[in-house]
């Protein structure tokens, strides 16, 4: 079918992130090598897993292993594997674009600030396009297992916009690539530099991966080729090593090949579980970062799924619930059939008692942490607390250990994190206190001071202030904890039961009559807005504030399911006035501004709550009007 010489143009993206890859990973150059072994690698386990159902595959050689070479004169190093290899659609289709959902999102995240990128792009996964790091030009040749030996392919870009594809021959099946250095990258033309990036980066691939073997040759007073190949890399699977042969270093190593991440993992865990329902090996890493799609629960890439060291897919989401979807790492399983297919991990009753062992370790790894390395565990809250909170609502069994490990901002904290556990709170609680309070908004600030503190501030009762979007829904499933009510301050007729005292009792009693009729007038006025007014002494400073109904749902919660587009129910809130306040008192004497001064009190206890006015004209037209008969 001849050579076929085609020259095609990189998708948009590929142009983008290779200017951006070269430009901000410069000083962390040396990772091109552990991506492209790494690649090689995955080639290998590809090629493993295909032959389990046709043996051909391997063309009577399945002793896989990668190769690392360089070349002086023609100034190369080249990455060679007997892998699955490329076909002509192949090298089209994943070396010309960049197939990973995400990818537009990825983009609009980039601030243009190189540090912030680059360890953006690392979580991204720079792949294959981190050869243009130190290379002005890339040469892949490669035959997928199985192909023609005339089938073969050779690729060629320089990095600059396009790439061409040609048909050659190759005997050897697999992938080399061939990088042409950039006239400053003569340092990697020495074995002992290679083979250092190989041991710090890709000690732990499981497979060989060899450099020709060199002699100090004493007449040239140099090093030379024996012609012998040797290992330069332990070779054995990480996870498969016994903990105590393996370094810190390694377990870093490891998860920065597994995860894309440049940054050192926070936390790790390695187990081997024998005995019991099934036998398997898990090591799996909480990052210090959260990664660009978090947020996005279909996102499930951390988990490799091993079955007795075989490589058997990268995104098993049956082996982590979507709630920690934070966790990186590998599961090896000892009694899987090596053809296991998405279908039989659902159902599989080893992979259910895989997953419930496993979120367990995680459990207890963050159990850890909270208690031996609070400031670490704070790290940790900060950028995946949101997503454990899920765990609420998904993860019945483990809702107890979950909910000890939530995190708040609190009343009794200056600022904003989010530092205060319910042991913490249980702790500080006031004699004769039995309930956890808590108020939702949509801010800090608005929680903090939301008019419904007022009272517990009067009173020195911790409040903890919600204000992350899963809030609500995570309320919904903490009613108690340890046997403590959960209350919001802004719900219900507010009971301090034993908090308030016989006075306070009194003196409510006393100005409920005393507003009896003020009462009336307000809620005849506003009977569209409001389901009841009421006097209240959860008040200090404000006049008014709104609260709902017991069962009904929080002003906070409807304003969120209303922005998400979901139709929230149309229950009217309660408006309880503070009798003490000089403004509340006005409205017993007030004559001809009556509804004027009742509509801004309504109005300025949505705003106090963080809401929006209906109709924000007439409240300012109404509070001028007032403002004017104010006597200078
Ligand atoms: P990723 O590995 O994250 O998918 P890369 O950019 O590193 O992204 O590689 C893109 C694709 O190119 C890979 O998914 C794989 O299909 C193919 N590829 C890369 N290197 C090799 C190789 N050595 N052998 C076979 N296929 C390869």
């Amino acid at each position: 079918m001849g050579a076929m010489k085609e020259t095609m143009g990189f998708q948009t993206e590929v142009k983008q992130l290779l200017h951006l890859m070269i430009h901000s990973l410069y000083s962390n150059k040396e990772i091109f090598l552990r991506e492209l072994v790494s690649n090689a690698s995955d080639a290998c386990d590809k090629l493993r897993f295909q032959a389990i159902n046709n043996d051909a595959l391997y063309e009577g050689n399945s002793d896989l292993k990668i190769r690392v070479t360089f070349d002086k004169e023609a100034r190369t190093v080249t990455i060679e594997d007997n892998g699955i290899g490329l076909s002509r659609q192949d090298a089209i289709d994943h070396l010309g674009t960049i197939a990973k959902s995400g990818t537009k999102e990825f983009f609009t995240q980039l601030s243009g600030d190189q540090q912030k990128d680059a360890a953006l792009i690392g979580q991204f996964g720079v792949g294959f396009y981190s050869a243009f790091i130190v290379a002005d030009q890339v040469t892949v040749r490669s035959r997928k297992a199985g192909l023609p030996v005339g089938e073969a392919i050779e690729w060629t870009s320089k990095g600059d916009g396009e790439f061409t594809v040609e048909n050659i021959e190759k005997e050897a099946r697999g992938t080399q690539i061939i990088l042409h250095l950039k006239a400053d990258e003569d340092e990697l033309l020495s074995a002992w530099k290679l083979r250092s990036i190989l041991t710090k980066y890709s000690d732990h691939i499981s497979l060989p991966i060899e450099m020709g073997k060199e002699e100090w040759d004493e007449e040239k007073s140099d090093m030379k080729a024996t012609g012998e190949w040797e290992t330069v890399n332990k070779a054995s699977a990480l996870w498969a090593r016994s903990k105590s042969e393996i370094t810190e270093e390694e377990y870093k190593e490891f998860y920065k090949n597994i995860s894309f991440d440049f940054q050192d993992p926070l936390a790790y865990t390695h187990n081997r579980v024998e005995g019991g329902r099934s036998e398997y090996t898990n090591l799996l890493y909480i990052p210090s970062k959260a990664p660009y799609d978090l947020w996005d629960r279909n996102q499930q890439k951390g988990i490799k799924l091993y079955v007795k060291r075989v490589f058997i897919m990268d995104d098993a989401e049956q082996l982590m619930p979507p709630y920690m979807r934070f966790v990186k790492g590998v599961i090896d399983s000892s009694d899987l059939p090596l053809n296991v297919s998405r279908e039989i991990l659902q159902e599989s009753r080893d992979v259910k008692a895989i997953r419930e062992g496993s979120v367990k370790k995680v459990l207890g790894m963050l159990e850890d942490m909270a208690k031996n390395d609070a400031d670490k565990y704070t790290t940790f809250w900060t950028e995946f607390g949101q997503v454990l909170k899920e765990g609420m609502g998904d993860d019945p069994s483990n809702k107890d250990r979950i909910a000890k490990l939530l995190r708040f901002a609190s009343t009794q904290n200056d600022g904003e994190a989010q530092t205060v556990s319910l042991d913490d709170y249980i702790g500080r609680m006031k004699e004769g206190q039995d309930k956890i309070y808590y108020v939702t908004a949509d801010s800090y600030a608005a929680a903090k001071y939301s008019p419904h503190l007022e009272v517990f501030k009067k009173k020195g009762v911790e409040v903890l202030l919600l204000t992350d979007r899963v809030d609500e829904w995570m309320l919904s499933y903490l009613n108690d904890y340890e046997g403590k009510g959960l209350q919001s301050c802004a719900k219900g007729g507010l009971d301090l039961g034993a908090l308030e005292d016989e006075q306070e009792k009194e003196t409510k009693k006393k100005v409920e009559t005393e507003f009896e009729d003020v009462l009336k007038r307000v809620q005849d006025l506003l009977k569209d807005k409001i389901k009841e007014a009421r006097v209240t002494l959860r008040l200090t400073d404000s006049p008014v504030c709104l609260v709902a109904d017991e069962q009904g749902m929080s002003e906070h919660l409807k304003r969120m399911l209303k922005q998400a587009g979901q139709n929230a129910p149309d229950t009217k809130p309660v408006l309880e006035l503070n009798p003490e306040h000089p403004l509340v008192q006005r409205l017993k004497i007030e004559k001809t501004h009556f509804d004027e001064w009742v509509n801004i009190l309504f109005d300025q206890a949505v705003l106090a709550e963080g809401g929006h006015l209906e109709d924000p004209a007439s409240f300012v037209r109404r509070l001028n009007m007032l403002l004017l008969t104010v006597k200078a």
